[in-house]
């Protein structure tokens, strides 16, 4: 521990928001990818100068910062460095909704699911939706730009930013863009800050975009006998120019998964034709005629196959149609106690030649491979599930996870669609860009934050996951 740096944290801000104690560094040591590394102090600023006071001096000392939201991100993003301080900005709550001008002003530490709800009192809606949005902080969102299911036709958290202020790595305050619609004034810096992962500057405040709730919304769940005609009929989907708002693809071995969970006690007995092989579940929202006009042309496409669906738009029912979907995840855990929960993205015409690039992985690691994905933004979540107390089990995920992500790029895909680099996709950065692309990020890097101090050693420097050990520990989003 430096304790010149923390002699001077504790002249420059209240004793109280300082916590050294171990079990506040334990809970601050790690994010949702469970690798723990214990930093020497968890700070709590009250507000933006002491924030500034405290970045001053970790710029002085050289102390590692990481920035802090719910701890949700995946990847180790928000693990510190030994020794280094955690900012957690998750009491920072502050969010005012101005329903005519269709905005929210919110600080970082506001949940994604509060900023939705405030928006709904107004009749407006933010469209960011990822799976864990009940905890993940609009800080965290931004800074790995997150997705979710909606991605299909909303889009991404960067889709929904007019504005962000913030400090950089010295303390400085700086604002870019504004509560305006249009804003080309200089480099958007603004973009850049999005999706770096706490490296470029900490972000205090943003300005979103709201969107009107939509009127009206049907939900359907088809059933396929193989995946590849389900990904045939994603993309007549897209061919027809429909813009569902949800277009969710499960492959058989998800929806296996399911099958044998207790889960599946819930279902009616409706249900249980779309349990014996690949489905996808579909969602139309807008105006009513919009959504009558594109449910009708999905009828004709399906119709055409003589596939099986089920369509409501009762909100209870539709509940049910989502079932699967919502229960296969922690479903998968009956085929390996780990999850190597991946990402990727691929075109559209690329997304058939994926399931052989799954299938092969299946059979050179002899390990389970469930995929479902938001197909129309062609990202899949491919889950290589494994047992790593089991030394070969390991080794097979570690081979499996090269083979997929050489893969991928090969198909003219990304390494990451939402969850980010970190540590745990860094070792596959230099596979998507080339030498001189890394060394124009790095040297960014270094230009917004000279002395190396905003979350170091993410994205750039190859971390070997499979040398660490995994904390066991319950997070709260964990069923
Ligand atoms: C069950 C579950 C489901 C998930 N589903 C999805 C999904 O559907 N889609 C998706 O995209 N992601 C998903 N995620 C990943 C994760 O929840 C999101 O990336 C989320 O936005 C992270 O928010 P957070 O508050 O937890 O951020 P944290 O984990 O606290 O931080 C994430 C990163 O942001 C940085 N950071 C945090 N706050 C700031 C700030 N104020 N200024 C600068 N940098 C900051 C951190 O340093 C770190 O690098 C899921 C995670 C879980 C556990």
């Amino acid at each position: 521990m430096n304790e010149d740096a923390l002699k001077a944290l504790q002249a420059a801000i209240p004793a109280e928001h300082i916590r050294t104690d171990d079990a506040e560094r334990y809970r601050a040591s790690m994010d949702n990818m469970r690798f723990s590394r214990l930093p020497s102090a968890v700070i709590h600023p009250a507000e933006e100068d002491e924030l500034a006071a405290v970045l001053k001096i970790a710029n002085q000392y050289l102390i590692p910062i990481t920035a802090r939201g719910a701890g949700s991100a995946t990847t180790g993003a928000t693990t510190p460095e030994v020794d280094g301080w955690v900012i957690d900005l998750s009491s920072w709550k502050n969010l005012h909704i101005d329903a005519g001008a269709m905005m929210a002003f919110v600080q970082p530490g506001v949940t994604i699911q509060a900023i939705d709800d405030a928006a709904r009192e107004h009749g407006l809606f933010f469209p960011p939706d990822p799976g864990s949005k009940k905890f993940a902080t609009i800080g965290g969102a931004l800074a790995c730009n997150a997705g979710g299911l909606r991605g299909a036709k909303y889009g991404v958290t960067r889709d929904y930013v007019f504005g962000l202020e913030g400090l950089m790595a010295n303390g400085e305050f700086v604002k870019w863009g504004a509560n305006l619609r249009k804003y080309v004034s200089g480099y958007n810096i603004r973009d850049l800050w999005i999706g770096s992962e706490g490296t470029l500057g900490i972000i205090t405040g943003a300005v979103l975009k709201l969107l009107p709730t939509p009127a009206s919304r049907v939900t359907l769940l088809a059933a396929f006998s193989d995946e590849r005609s389900a990904l045939e009929t994603v993309r007549k989907i897209l061919e027809a120019r429909l813009t569902p708002a949800i277009l969710e693809f499960l492959d058989s071995e998800t929806v296996e998964c399911f099958r044998r969970s207790e889960r599946v006690d819930e279902l009616p007995d409706w249900m249980r034709a779309f349990l014996d092989g690949p489905v996808l579940l579909i969602e139309f929202d807008g105006h009513q005629a919009e959504v009558d006009e594109s449910f009708a042309t999905l009828r004709e496409i399906l119709g055409a196959q003589k596939i099986h669906f089920k369509s409501t738009t009762d909100e209870d029912e539709a509940e049910v149609l989502w079932t699967i979907r919502r229960g296969s995840s922690k479903a998968m855990f009956q085929l390996g106690n780990t999850k190597l929960n991946e990402d990727i993205v691929v075109p559209l015409e690329a997304q058939i030649p994926l399931l052989g690039v799954i299938e092969k992985l299946r059979q050179s690691t002899g390990l389970p491979c469930p995929t479902f994905g938001h197909a129309a933004d062609g990202n899949f979540h491919v889950h290589i599930m494994y047992n790593r107390e089991d030394q070969a089990s390991c080794e097979k995920a570690k081979k499996g996870i090269n083979e997929l992500m050489q893969a991928v790029v090969e198909l003219g895909g990304v390494i990451t669609g939402e969850h980010g680099v970190g540590l745990a996709k860094s070792p596959f950065l230099r596979l998507q860009h080339s030498a001189f692309e890394v060394d124009l990020m790095q040297r960014l890097k270094l230009l917004f934050d000279p002395n190396n101090i905003l979350n170091p050693g993410k994205m750039f420097e190859p971390f070997e996951v499979w040398e660490h050990p995994r904390e066991e520990v319950k997070m709260p989003w964990d069923h």
